[in-house]
């Protein structure tokens, strides 16, 4: 068996030991005869599964009790829908932060539910960097404030939860969602896809404070209804099952690396020596001002766009998958979630360095 080191964007890497154990209880989970894709979602076998993976998620992230943990479907888009729906709460205006493409989408998205006012975005939308807090716009009538905490594509990161008054603040965690630890408490509602962090495709964690809940605008679908799906302990209808019980490993083997604290450390670490070897090769090129670099997704150009093609076919060569930077962007993309181990970077460097020194 050869496994790679796959730096792709999502789905991503997941932790090997993780697929082991996945491996070891395919066919009978636990001495029950069959594997958790062949349960009933209503059995006791599998609601065990559900429930401590709720139970971890609640630890490892310190969630207090008035904050419900949902576990839906539809992606990060659907969220995109379902926030207006959920938290407009009789309000007709919502305020979006833009730094990236996917705050893009979700306020384009929100615009069809509600007057949704982009209160800051940079100019040109150059996103290689976050708008100075001093110039966002915001309304303090806005039934909430909508960021991305971590631009998947092009590499933008907060380094800390902007601070917004009174007004709900929900965040598209999806790509930086358990890279270190977040004080859930300062939030309205968090959401985020499983396929970086958590998990495998297919469930969407959502994370509200219970006081925003339960006043939904009257076309919102049954499934995507915060309150009614908190009220069917997120099983309204069948929820993917694997899925579900993969985050819930990967949830264990994240308490066992020593929790989000640890993550975040091996997560600076790693990002760091990249950005490092980056800046200082005078060869490879990152435009994201270093305050707002993302720990997750390194975006980089090399010098000239004609040897991209050469430097994929020499990575996976080397064993370096999935290095395409986005279409929009261009370039490299070098996904860093918590399942790459050092040594993929390390690994990843090294082809660097070597490449810079045939080709430069
Ligand atoms: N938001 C962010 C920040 C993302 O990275 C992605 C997916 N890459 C999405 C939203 C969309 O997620 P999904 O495909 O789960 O709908």
């Amino acid at each position: 068996m050869t496994r790679v080191f796959n730096f792709s964007a999502g789905p991503a890497t997941l932790p090997v030991d993780v697929l082991q154990q996945v491996q070891d209880e395919l066919l009978d989970w636990q001495g029950t005869g069959m594997s958790v894709m062949e349960m009933s979602h209503r059995g006791k076998a599998f609601v065990s599964i559900a429930e401590q993976a709720t139970e971890t998620l609640k630890t490892l992230l310190n969630v207090p009790d008035n904050y419900k943990i949902l576990w839906m479907q539809g992606g990060a888009t659907g969220q995109f829908s379902a926030v207006p729906m959920n938290l407009l709460r009789g309000r007709d205006t919502a305020d979006y932060v833009v730094t990236g493409s996917w705050g893009k989408k979700a306020v384009k998205e929100a615009a069809r539910y509600c007057s949704a006012q982009t209160v800051a975005r940079p100019v040109d939308d150059k996103f290689t960097h976050v708008p100075d807090r001093d110039d966002w716009t915001l309304n303090p009538e806005a039934a909430y404030v909508h960021y991305t905490p971590n631009e998947t594509i092009e590499g933008v990161e907060f380094p800390d939860v902007p601070d917004v008054g009174d007004v709900p603040l929900v965040a598209d965690f999806s790509s930086t969602f358990l890279s270190r630890p977040i004080d859930v408490g300062r939030f309205g509602m968090i959401y985020a896809g499983a396929q970086k962090n958590l998990g495998p495709a297919g469930v969407t964690i959502v994370i509200v404070r219970d006081d925003l809940i339960g006043d939904v605008l009257p076309q919102t679908p049954t499934v995507l209804d915060y309150a009614k799906v908190a009220d069917g302990e997120s099983m309204l209808n069948t929820p993917p099952c694997f899925t579900w019980y993969v985050c819930g490993l990967v949830l264990q083997w994240i308490q066992r690396q020593g929790g989000l604290k640890a993550m975040a450390a091996r997560n600076a670490a790693k990002a760091g020596k990249l950005y490092a070897f980056i800046d200082a090769s005078g060869y490879y090129r990152n435009p994201v001002k270093p305050e707002h670099r993302s720990w997750m997704n390194v975006p980089f150009t090399l010098p000239d766009a004609a040897l991209d093609a050469d430097f994929l076919k020499g990575a996976e060569a080397a064993g370096l998958s999935t290095l395409k930077g986005h279409r929009s962007v261009g370039g490299m993309r070098a996904s860093l979630y918590n399942a790459m181990p050092e040594a993929g970077v390390d690994a990843l460097v090294d082809y660097m360095k070597e490449f810079a020194k045939k080709n430069g």
